[in-house]
């Protein structure tokens, strides 16, 4: 006879990156009994990169992503309740300056600069001499952006201490653990006795999504990206990160290290890191930095798959069969500015007290709106 250990839960998160811990945060504030599941340990998808950049203009003109101020101000409040939870420095508010890749693209960031509006001190144009005196070492290229708001995250030390910080907050955790799904509203956990029951589940399983048939209805993209860890040998002479085809971040951990990052593969036949990689960030930074590359010691690289869609856009929202069943993904190289409003805005809904605005919804998707 096996006695079954039946848990009940408010909420299941399956997947403790960005967008489950988030959830998980606003669930637990919002008074929900939550528990977290993941196969591997926290961080160890997408959102274990090395360092990674908290940074509200983005892409190729450097647009200011939706809400920036709102978000970016949300996710340091979450930054600093983990900070409280480790004794590592988990992030650091130094600024990012966007330097445009050639005059082309710096008048059109020009413009997208122009026609945007941001709250006073949040960003400043510079041209090329301020940018050479500003950030000695830094091509300019025609202009930059400056985002003095911008700020750098040690990403796998920020999930640890947010995975403790939910802990205290009384949301129970189920790592490094096999599971069998028993219905829509129930997970076997390892050992054959214990079952986690919830009314309502969130995925938030990053590339996991794309080989859930659950899922199948979305139009979900992998773009692999790697990251090179370079120990210098003397200090980058500015305290900033850059932004321009991938980023140049600095070491919340030792200043005489960067991080060199980006996500581009869109085709791939394996997950580690590789040579190829490699050279292509080393070569990518010589472009922006050229005297740094003579100041390389040792490197050692990292990769990871992000998850997108064609518009690029997060996903947030309600399964279009199931009623129980909730998902968070698609964060793009978002995850910081979107993950944990989207995580908020999600609990949110499911509490009748708002709503995830329809541009990241489901239904835009499945051509419903
Ligand atoms: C090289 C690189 C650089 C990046 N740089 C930045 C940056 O500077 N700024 C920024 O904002 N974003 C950046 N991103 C993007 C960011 O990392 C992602 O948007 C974000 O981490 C996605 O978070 P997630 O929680 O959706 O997914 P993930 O972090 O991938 O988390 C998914 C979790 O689900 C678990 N899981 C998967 N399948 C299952 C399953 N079946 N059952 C249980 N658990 C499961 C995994 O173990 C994992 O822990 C970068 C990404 C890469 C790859």
């Amino acid at each position: 006879l096996i006695l079954i250990n039946r848990k009940k839960y408010d909420i299941i998160i399956v997947g403790a990156g960005i967008a489950g811990l988030s959830t998980a945060y606003a669930a637990s504030i919002a008074g929900f009994k939550t528990a977290v599941i993941d196969l591997n340990d926290p961080g160890s998808g997408a959102s274990g990169t090395p360092m990674a950049l908290l940074n509200p203009a983005t892409g190729r003109k450097a647009k200011k992503t939706w809400k920036a101020e709102k978000c970016l101000n949300y996710t340091k409040q979450l930054l600093s309740s983990a900070s409280n939870y480790t004794r590592e420095k988990i992030y650091i508010e130094n600024g990012v300056i966007r330097p445009a890749l050639n005059p082309e693209i710096a008048e059109q960031m020009f413009d997208t600069f122009k026609n945007s509006t941001w709250e006073e001190g949040w960003v400043k144009w510079l041209d090329d001499g301020e940018i050479s005196s500003g950030f000695p070492g830094l091509k300019g290229n025609g202009g930059g952006l400056w985002i003095p708001k911008g700020i750098t995250v040690n990403m796998k030390g920020f999930i640890r201490a947010l995975t403790q910080y939910l802990e205290s907050r009384g949301v129970r955790f189920y790592l490094n653990t096999q599971y069998e799904k028993k219905s829509t509203t129930s997970y076997q956990i390892n050992s054959p006795s214990e079952l986690l029951e919830s009314g309502l589940i969130i995925h938030c399983t990053g590339m996991g999504m794309t080989t859930d048939p659950t899922w199948n209805s979305l139009p979900l993209h992998r773009v692999k990206g790697q990251t090179l860890t370079i120990e210098l040998s003397s200090t980058p002479k500015f305290k900033s990160s850059v932004s321009s085809i991938g980023y140049i971040a600095q070491s919340t951990i030792n200043r005489n290290s960067i991080v060199l990052g980006s996500t581009y593969e869109h085709h791939f036949n394996h997950l580690e890191p590789d040579s190829d990689g490699a050279a292509y960030l080393i070569n990518r930074m010589g472009k922006t930095m050229p005297e740094i590359h003579q100041n390389i010691i040792t490197h050692t690289g990292w990769s990871g798959v992000r998850v997108t869609v064609p518009d690029k856009k997060p996903v947030a929202g309600g399964h279009p069969e199931f009623d129980n069943l909730y998902t968070l993904c698609a964060l793009g190289s978002k995850g910081l500015m979107l993950g944990p409003i989207l995580g908020k805005l999600l609990i949110d809904q499911i509490k009748g007290i708002g709503a995830v605005p329809e541009l990241f919804s489901i239904r835009r998707l499945l051509g419903e709106t």
